[in-house]
């Protein structure tokens, strides 16, 4: 018996070792916290020690800020690129309303998706930032917001080197283009020169080529002149209802002589921070994608409608659809479906690709779904106002 207890002393003496062993290694201390023996592990200062260590060698900022938005602490990458200082307001170093609204939302628990913002401190620097808020207290004895941020500058450089040639040079294209369009449209006017065949063949195929050059050089230049502007947020108040009503009225024709049907599911007004010229191509473009790519007798449903936190329009067709493996590129530019259907209604693949940086400047979501042969639909979730 007395051995009995001698051994059960040695295995609970053995126990105890290892689980001290394994706290010192892992630098935890498992504390009991309330009465309903929930257990909560209290991060000892050797723990957060090594976490700071490690978000140190983080080659993105990191910014631990309290509630009232002072620097608790900053990483390397951080400080060197902003000159942070400890217990210094963040708006001391990153001056910009957006991010500092952010913060706001996220400390009373907002969901928060990542964002850019242009900073111009002793040079410009476009940053883009995810925010966390730190609810369980891992990096300090109260509750922090952590911002993670990548240093986008360099890649938005060459961004705009592409984009300044692109526009360069569709601009150096237009100006002949046009000259060609005139050329063409007198020789047409020309009385013998009906009477030829081989012209009159010619013709047709010459204006359509010229067109379609145009609206190519159109959308390029659109297409680089809307992602230089990404990153500035609009400002005006749009009543989403009266603007979708507005673009339907320009489609009025077209879809009439191709017996389309446009059915708009309204409430009675739907506000959002828009810019309107930049919205009405959004849903231009997205109207238009459904009349080329339905056959004629078909509809098209516009919803437009409050949906939590949400104002949501979704534009639903009865056309061909998209192929499932094609859906996720439909927003490259340049991507087309069948390139020989899109030559046929006029298309150049770049309407989407137009689409996705006006949605994104406008902070909303694009959601794309399609079934082929059945029909697509397409939801753009805007925040309310
Ligand atoms: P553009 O809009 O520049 O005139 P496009 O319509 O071909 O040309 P996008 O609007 O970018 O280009 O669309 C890309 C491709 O996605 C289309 O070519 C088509 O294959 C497919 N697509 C887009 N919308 C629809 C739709 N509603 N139904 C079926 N396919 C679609
Ligand atoms: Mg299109």
């Amino acid at each position: 018996m007395e051995l009995l207890i001698v051994i059960l002393l040695l295995i609970i003496g053995l126990l105890t070792f290892l689980l001290l062993k394994k706290e010192r290694v892992l630098g935890i201390k498992p504390e009991i916290t309330n009465k309903n023996t929930e257990v909560k592990i209290v991060e000892s200062k050797e723990y957060r020690k090594n976490i700071f260590n490690l978000l140190n060698s983080i080659p993105e900022g990191i910014l631990i800020l309290d509630k009232s938005k002072k620097i608790i602490f900053s990483n390397n990458s951080s400080t060197k690129l902003f000159d942070t200082k400890i217990n210094e307001n963040i708006s001391g170093s990153l001056r910009n309303p957006d991010l500092l609204s952010s913060i706001d939302k996220i400390f009373e628990d907002k969901n928060i998706p990542d964002f850019e913002i242009e900073i111009r401190n002793k040079a410009v620097l476009r940053l883009n930032i995810s925010i966390y808020l730190d609810k369980n207290n891992l990096f300090f004895d109260e509750v922090s917001c952590v911002l993670f941020i990548r240093d986008l500058t360099e890649f938005h450089k060459f961004q705009q080197l592409k984009s300044d040639f692109v526009a360069n040079v569709s601009h150096e294209l237009r100006t002949p283009l046009q000259s060609i369009k005139m050329g063409l449209e007198t020789i047409n006017n020309i009385k013998d020169l009906k009477e030829n065949n081989e012209l009159n063949n010619l013709m047709p195929l010459m204006t359509s080529q010229s067109e379609r050059m145009e609206n190519l050089i159109r959308d390029l230049l659109s297409l680089s002149k809307i992602e230089l502007q990404e990153h500035i947020r609009p400002t005006h108040e749009i009543d989403l209802i009266e603007l979708i009503d507005y673009v339907i009225k320009t489609y009025e024709k077209i879809i009439s002589k191709q017996n389309i049907k446009i059915i708009f599911n309204k409430v009675e007004s739907l506000k959002i921070i828009g810019d309107r010229d930049k919205l009405i191509e959004i849903f231009t473009n997205l109207i238009d994608n459904s009349i080329k790519y339905s056959d004629k007798n078909k509809e098209i449903t516009i919803t437009a409608k409050k949906d939590g936190e949400f104002n949501t329009v979704s534009v639903r067709d009865q056309g061909i659809g998209i192929p499932k493996e094609s859906i996720h590129r439909i927003t490259e530019r340049f991507f087309t479906v069948d390139p020989s259907k899109s030559r046929s209604v006029g298309g150049t693949g770049l309407g989407l690709a137009i689409v996705k940086h006006l949605v994104s400047q406008h902070r909303a979501e694009m959601d794309i779904n399609s079934v082929e042969n059945e029909g697509t639909t397409i939801d753009i979730k805007f925040n309310s106002l």
